[in-house]
């Protein structure tokens, strides 16, 4: 194909993590690339990511933080570009950051900064970035590919998408690149809303509404998976890291198990306490342990009213059962209005996992969110955009 202005090496629909990654590795390996989306800036998801500071890795990523139908697929590309590698990347811009909690590393400043690594790197590899641009129409044309766009037509020897997933539509989330990919002969695997807050049926929420605002730390668990870390109730439901985690693996009409003192032995407590302290009751127990506000609720909810000495042994039993086993049965979730993730996506048995090319059609790539790859929160997701970015910019 002749070379002309609106012709390009690369083509990546898409300017957020995922596309911006590939564009500046593409870049450096001397390829003319156009990074195009319909928004009117750049990186918005980074900037709303981890409240404004973007958890932009987590050095403790493995495997085995990912959804996936398909679970070996993301071991090879997360092996090639480790957090340790964009972690460098961070460090040769000198951006600050810290560690928040373990292996998640937040910008200490803003989320800016790693937009602003992102923009200088391609602006440094000679990648351009065309936004307010909607793709209207995609054809394969030879080897390559034709757009029609609202800035005119162009042409690309390789087309990598990186339109992301559903996740917050207000943020320039659409079904883009599950559409094009099922115009292009791929399937696509049902998608839906995760790390999302939990809804309550009304009942249950009513009951919990003077807890709302606390958070504190517990055992989750739903689909033999588990996750220790803090739930929070909202005037909307059930949220927190716990939550957000478990939705990911929830399923309609699925109860949530939660242990409330996950670092305590419950029973031999209860009953050591009534022993030392007949008089001392299950608030005082739980004061001890939770949040005052969390402990008061909870128990009055309970209705655990009584000295401790007038339970008798089934009783404490029970009484340890509800707090180790607390049990929710979610109304369902908020959706993708707001969830950080969508799970599902371009089906990963089509794709080479070491470029992210279509094994049929090895000039289309398919980068990020929008493929049937998911991690946990922490994160793990954007270490998928940087390393499926790059997998792809080396070989686009
Ligand atoms: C509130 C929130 C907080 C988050 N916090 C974190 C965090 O701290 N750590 C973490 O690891 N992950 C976090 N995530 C997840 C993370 O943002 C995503 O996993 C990541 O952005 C996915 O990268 P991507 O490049 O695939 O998609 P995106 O970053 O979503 O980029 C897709 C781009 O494609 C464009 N686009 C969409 N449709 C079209 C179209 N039709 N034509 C042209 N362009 C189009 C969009 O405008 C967008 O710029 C968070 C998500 C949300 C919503």
């Amino acid at each position: 194909m002749a070379a002309s202005s609106s012709h390009y090496d690369v083509i990546i629909i898409g300017a957020g993590a995922a596309g911006l990654m590939c564009a500046a590795t593409a870049g450096y390996r001397g390829r003319k690339v156009l990074v195009v989306d319909h928004a009117n800036k750049p990186g918005k998801k980074i900037l709303m990511s981890g409240g404004g500071r973007c958890n932009f890795t987590n050095l403790n990523s493995t495997p085995a933080n990912f959804l996936s139908d398909n679970p070996h697929y993301c071991i090879s590309a997360l092996k090639r570009y480790t957090p340790q590698d964009f972690l460098e990347l961070v460090d040769r811009h000198g951006v600050e950051h810290e560690e928040k909690a373990p292996g998640q590393l937040f910008c200490k400043t803003s989320a800016k900064d790693i937009l602003n690594v992102l923009l200088t790197e391609c602006e440094w590899a000679g990648a351009e970035i065309r936004m307010a641009t909607s793709v209207t129409q995609v054809q394969l044309s030879g080897t390559g590919y034709k757009l029609k766009t609202s800035s005119g037509s162009l042409s690309c020897e390789s087309l990598v998408v990186a339109c992301g997933g559903l996740s917050i539509p207000t943020m320039g989330a659409t079904g883009f690149g599950y559409e094009l990919a099922k115009q292009l002969g791929l399937s696509v695997l049902p998608t839906r809303a995760g790390l999302v807050p939990f809804t309550l049926h009304p009942e249950l929420k009513q009951q919990l509404a003077p807890l709302s605002g606390v958070s504190c730390p517990v055992d989750a668990h739903c689909q033999n998976q588990h996750f220790r870390e803090p739930i929070l109730v909202t005037h909307r439901g059930l949220s927190g890291p716990s939550m957000l985690q478990i939705s990911s693996y929830w399923q309609p009409g699925d109860d949530i198990h939660i242990n409330l003192l996950p670092a305590q032995r419950i029973q031999e407590d209860l009953f050591a306490l009534r022993k030392a302290k007949p008089q001392s009751t299950l608030a005082q127990y739980l004061n001890q342990h939770l949040p005052k506000r969390f402990a008061q609720a909870f128990n009055e909810l309970q209705g655990w009213s009584r000295p401790l000495q007038e339970y008798r042994n089934i009783e404490l039993e029970q009484v340890a059962e509800t707090l180790r086993n607390w049990t929710v049965k979610p109304a369902g979730t908020e959706g993708y209005r707001t969830a950080e993730v969508t799970l599902g996506g371009v089906d990963t048995r089509q794709l080479s996992s070491k470029t992210m090319a279509v094994l049929e059609q090895p000039n289309l790539y398919f980068i990020g969110e929008v493929v049937d790859v998911t991690g946990h929160l922490g994160g793990h997701n954007f270490q998928w955009a940087w390393a499926s970015g790059v997998a792809a910019g080396n070989a686009a």
